[in-house]
């Protein structure tokens, strides 16, 4: 049996580009599903699962970006392409800046955006991180960090990347998930179930706070390189692939 291709959203104001689209993709052997404004998409991205997303930033209402801000805030992972008139670099970085993976402005041609998107599915069902064999089974290489599980140990750039025992099981959890949010409570209860840390009160409160010192002293720590843990307001924490 065929597997099922990937199911699309496409969220476009403009009926005669999103018919063609539309059409083009259901060709290709893609599952579509349509949206013309932000509202619509929002409301059917919770009822419905799609592996990706072409998003028109013009749109009636809500602009296409507030779109892109709420599936990042949502359904982390999930790929965006931003389809578009706006072809200031402005624009363009704004748009990745904001988490869009890939960004194609209009007029485009429907082999190129085939193409991108076809990429753009394929990245989003890799690993989020590789295990290297030159460094060995037991360790996680994403961009300039390596993470060696055995000796508890990282290295930025090359260079041995000081961490407490905290800093440790919060980078390694976040490491281990890039690219997908990491809660507070998963921090809390694998912080819980590790030892106390060396040097520090076996009863030094394990909370939110706690935690965001943690996660503001590992930030200065990746500081030089373009790792980044984000903020999920009311969620938690994620590790962007660089
Ligand atoms: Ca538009």
């Amino acid at each position: 049996m065929l597997k099922p291709m990937a199911t699309i959203l496409i969220v476009e104001d403009d009926a005669l580009l999103l018919d063609a689209l539309s059409g083009q993709l259901a060709q290709l052997g893609y599952g579509v599903a349509t949206a013309g404004s932000v509202a619509d998409a929002t409301a059917l991205l919770q009822s419905q699962a799609v592996d990706g997303i072409i998003l028109d930033l013009g749109l009636p209402g809500a602009d296409g970006m507030e779109l892109l801000h709420w599936t990042r805030a949502h359904i982390a992972g999930l790929p965006v392409l931003i389809l578009t008139a706006r072809d200031g670099v402005d624009d363009r970085v704004r748009g990745l800046n904001a988490g869009a993976d890939d960004y194609l402005t209009k007029p485009f041609n429907m082999q190129e955006l085939q193409a991108r998107l076809q990429a753009m599915l394929r990245r989003a069902r890799q690993p989020a991180f590789t295990q290297t064999s030159s460094a060995g089974p037991s360790s996680t290489t994403i961009g300039p960090l390596v993470l060696d599980h055995v000796a508890h140990a990282a290295a930025l750039n090359g260079e041995p990347l000081e961490l407490t025992l905290r800093e440790w099981e919060l980078l390694e959890l976040l490491a281990h998930r890039c690219g997908e949010v990491v809660t507070r409570d998963d921090v809390l209860a694998a912080w819980r179930a590790s030892p106390p840390e060396p040097g520090q009160p076996a009863a030094a409160p394990l909370n939110s706070n706690a935690l965001e010192v943690y996660v503001h002293r590992l930030r200065k720590k990746l500081d030089a390189s373009p790792l980044n843990i984000r903020n999920i307001r009311g969620l938690g924490y994620m590790l962007n692939r660089p």
